[in-house]
């Protein structure tokens, strides 16, 4: 670690108090860094966990303390200034400043944008802005939905991907009679296979879920300002007591947008996170990452985490560079689907199924493996993050047989 950055009065300013803001500000007090580090978020909670708003948190089954990364204690003791209720909004590259509402100017000398991503929300001549529509991104947006998640009412979701799906599951176990829509032909289009589509499809189904592909909402209906109904291009309406929108995020890029920092597809870094200004970096869902011939963007917490704590070892002076070592995980009943990997580009899948709804699809292109989706199976997931960790396929016709060991495939 240079002597510059030792420095304690070295400024590191963190604008976004999420996974990835979080994770750059306890990654420098963990390697030592002196200097100064504000992180600034604009909700009203110390840094949480997100994935529990649409799974054990929306039950009931998480309590909110289990929310949070650390107890807000952690920030005094750190030396970590956090700053709350405080949106961010503008930078001052030339000043290397940036400006808050009602607080004066702060200086940095490094920044951090970790703004995440906001939903993309229906506009209110399609219903938007009735109540009992409701988005499932913070945690005044699951407390907020909580009151409407009744038994024996009705839930209208409103796309198809993982966070409508896990709605669903908990508005199911709720015990609400529930319809999902999805305008793409099937569910999980954008995300995952049709083989691991499939598998939810019928999950869901058997829980009493209705799913409907290929249909577009044309708008949502109110009756004193509450939505009661959604019309369908195709002319059918679904009576409904509340509806769940899940249709995707799109990144929160206007501070960098407004301050001329280059975008594509969110805030673009290259592989040590900076963005096209060296003294302001990117990670987490806002920051786009070359892979191959295209940009990514990763909204993962494991990206969030991974990109946070490569943008803190650069501040500190460290030389590394961001691998994306893509994962993730659905919670939906009692199933847990875990991700190793990107599936993009397969030529081939290979099924391993050991019954009882344990099963692994396996995508390789060219022999390569490329990534695993296991259901119900951690040792499929293990082994798989292995493999492709240390860039070795497995020979497909000995995953593909159930009575075999998956470890042998490591050896
Ligand atoms: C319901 C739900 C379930 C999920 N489930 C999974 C899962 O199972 N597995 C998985 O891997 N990922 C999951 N994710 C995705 C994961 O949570 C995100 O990828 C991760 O939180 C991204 O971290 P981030 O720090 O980039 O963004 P965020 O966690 O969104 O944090 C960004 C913060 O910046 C704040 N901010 C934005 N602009 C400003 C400003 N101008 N001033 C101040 N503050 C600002 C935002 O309000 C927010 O608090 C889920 C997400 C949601 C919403």
């Amino acid at each position: 670690m240079s002597d510059k950055i030792h420095a304690e009065t070295t400024k590191v300013v963190v604008v976004g108090a999420g996974q990835a803001g979080f994770s750059v500000c306890a990654k420098l007090r963990s390697i030592g860094f002196k200097g100064q580090i504000t992180l600034i978020g604009d909700e009203d909670h110390p840094p949480y966990q997100r994935p529990p708003l649409s799974k054990a948190y929306l039950t009931g089954d998480m309590a909110l303390e289990r929310l949070f990364f650390r107890p807000q204690s952690f920030y005094a003791d750190e030396n970590i200034e956090l700053c709350l209720s405080d949106p961010v909004l503008s930078i001052d590259r030339f000043k290397k400043q940036i400006i808050r509402a009602e607080k004066p100017p702060l200086p940095y000398d490094k920044l951090v944008l970790a703004t995440g991503s906001q939903p993309i929300t229906l506009p209110d001549d399609m219903g938007g802005d009735l109540m009992g529509v409701h988005y499932v991104r913070t945690l005044k947006d699951t407390d907020t939905m909580r009151a409407d998640v009744q038994p024996g009412k009705t839930a209208l979701v409103i796309g198809g991907g993982y966070i409508g799906l896990e709605a669903a599951a908990v508005a199911t176990k709720a015990g609400m009679k529930v319809v999902l829509v999805e305008a793409a032909d099937r569910i999980l289009q954008r995300v995952a296979s049709p083989e691991t589509a499939r598998y939810f499809r019928s999950l869901h189904k058997a829980k009493g879920v209705d799913i409907r592909e290929g249909v577009r909402l044309k708008a949502l209906k109110g009756q004193k300002g509450r939505v009661t109904s959604a019309i369908m291009a195709d002319g059918s309406e679904i009576t409904t007591d509340c509806a769940i929108v899940g249709i995707g995020i799109r990144p929160n890029h206007d501070l960098a947008k407004a301050a001329g920092l280059k975008l594509d597809n969110g805030i673009c870094v290259d592989a040590q996170c900076r963005t096209s200004d060296p003294d302001i970096f990117a990670v987490g869902d806002c920051a786009s990452f070359q892979h191959g011939t295209a940009r990514l963007r990763l909204e993962s917490v494991g990206n969030a985490i991974d990109q946070g704590e490569i943008a803190a070892r650069i501040i500190a002076g460290e030389k590394v560079s961001y691998q994306a070592n893509p994962w993730f995980w659905s919670d939906q009943y009692d199933t847990k689907l875990q991700i190793m990997g990107l599936s993009t580009g397969y030529d081939c899948i290979v099924t391993r199924d050991s019954g009882e709804g344990v099963i692994s699809f396996w995508y390789f292109a060219k022999d390569r493996l490329l990534a695993v989706d296991a259901i119900n199976d951690p040792r499929a997931f293990m082994v798989a993050k292995r493999l492709i960790e240390s860039e070795k396929s497995p020979d497909p016709a000995l995953v593909s047989d159930p009575s075999l060991d998956l470890k042998q495939v490591l050896r």
